[in-house]
């Protein structure tokens, strides 16, 4: 976890300098940003707490409980009937440009898992965070650059990327990691795509590839995860040795044996269903639109993104349902389940993942899990994810009970990070 530590470093540094700032704020108490939130449900990550106060300082979360003792002075929001949840990890995502972040946040998504992007822009973006925190965007974690042989995907529909590695041998391993750090990459993405889901087949790594690719991420401390959309690549990736699968497959019902063996593995499976869906039918586009919710907040471009055809595909309604059969076996064992939206429309489409997860079968407070503390035990983030003393203010405050009802978390009144207001414009 080497790449973390240097992360989580350079996070305590930016605390530490908020800390010094602190002081000097202390004159200027309209600068602060300490509020409490009193009289609300509060889902921390793991569980309910019926009735609580959070108090935040400055850019932390400073106490939870039912007894917390309020600073004279610090403003307090009054939450009567609503929750309070952890600003959300989105674990499949792909942001091009800043804009894609601050939607994000504007939805109540905090932190993105990107899981391929530009070089450039993701550079910039770290800089940014580990100086300011860009307290009115999701933060982003990217892996740039995938990792895929010459002619595979994604490059073989993205003939215009021109920046596109490739490691076409178990020999090419070690160099292809480690640019991926270099270029400062937080984890690997290993693309298993063999293209014969919709279409020709492609070419793809071979297993000694992958189990070479796997074996040097983690001797530098990075976690690896593969794209697969089938099961035979599935089981291909988890026998050598990734840390998780960003989507689950969709191509037949899990065997007895895979899901035995992902136990086993430990992995994560990041379900995406929404991305899924979105292959087969506009109908949860539309639904989103529709909802009173979230349809005002919407631009016209993403209206246009949520309601674009896919391509043509064999892809149907069943297969829909069996990612979701995937996903409750899966987390029927024990495999921990994200949520993830890999969809142009950021922040707004977790709200439909996590509805398609409650409708696999998981508990809305499940589902709420796939999106906060699970990501962040996964991909090993422990500044986030939860409402606890000490960790970021990353928060989202919603009417109603999403740990019973999980629409509810589209009824934001208000989100945070780092204990500063997100803006939420209607167009
Ligand atoms: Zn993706």
């Amino acid at each position: 976890m080497t790449r973390h530590y240097t992360l989580m470093t350079s996070l305590a540094l930016a605390f530490t300098l908020g800390t010094t700032s602190r002081s000097a704020e202390a004159a200027h108490p309209t600068c602060s940003q300490s509020f409490a939130v009193t009289n609300v449900r509060v889902f921390d990550g793991d569980k309910v707490l019926v009735k609580a106060t959070v108090l935040v300082v400055d850019d932390e979360i400073a106490a939870v409980g039912p007894n917390v003792k309020i600073p004279q002075g610090t403003p307090t929001i009054d939450g009567a009937g609503a929750t309070l949840m952890p600003g959300m990890l989105d674990s499949h995502a792909h942001a091009w440009q800043r804009g894609d972040l601050e939607r994000a946040a504007q939805f109540g998504v905090t932190t993105e898992f990107d899981m391929w992007s530009d070089l450039g822009f993701i550079q910039a973006m770290t800089a940014e965070q580990e100086s300011t925190g860009a307290p009115d965007r999701a933060d982003v974690f990217s892996a740039i650059h995938p990792a895929t042989v010459t002619e595979g995907y994604p490059y073989n529909w993205t003939p215009d990327v021109i920046e596109s590695p490739t490691v076409d041998s178990p020999q090419g391993a070690k160099k292809f990691v480690k640019d991926r750090i270099k270029e400062g990459a937080n984890h690997l993405k290993i693309m298993l795509e063999d293209g014969t889901l919709t279409g020709p087949p492609i070419p793809v790594l071979s297993d000694a590839t992958i189990a070479a690719l796997t074996k040097e991420a983690r001797k530098r401390g990075m976690l690896s995860m593969a794209h697969i959309t089938k099961q035979a690549p599935a089981f291909s990736a988890v026998g050598n040795g990734v840390d998780g699968l960003v989507h689950v497959f969709v191509d037949e019902l899990a065997t007895a044996q895979f899901v035995k063996l992902a136990v086993a593995k430990g992995i994560f499976v990041v379900g995406t269903l929404g991305a899924e869906e979105s292959f087969i039918t506009t109908d949860g586009g539309a639904a989103i639109i529709a909802d009173p919710d979230l349809g005002p907040y919407l631009t016209e471009l993403e209206k246009e993104y949520l309601l674009f055809p896919a391509p043509p595909s064999v892809l149907t309604l069943e297969n829909l349902q069996i990612a979701q059969d995937n996903v409750l076996a899966l987390h029927d064992a024990g495999v921990p389940i994200l949520a993830g939206t890999d969809l142009a429309t950021h922040g707004v489409s977790i709200h439909r993942d996590l509805e398609l997860l409650v409708d696999a079968g998981l508990t809305p407070t499940q589902a709420l899990v796939a999106a906060t503390s699970a990501p962040a035990d996964a991909f090993g983030f422990g500044d986030r994810g939860r409402i606890a003393p000490g960790l970021r203010a990353d928060l989202v405050l919603v009417d109603g009970d999403p740990t019973t009802d999980i629409l509810a978390t589209r009824a934001i009144r208000k989100i945070w990070k780092l204990g500063v207001e997100v803006e939420r414009a209607l167009p």
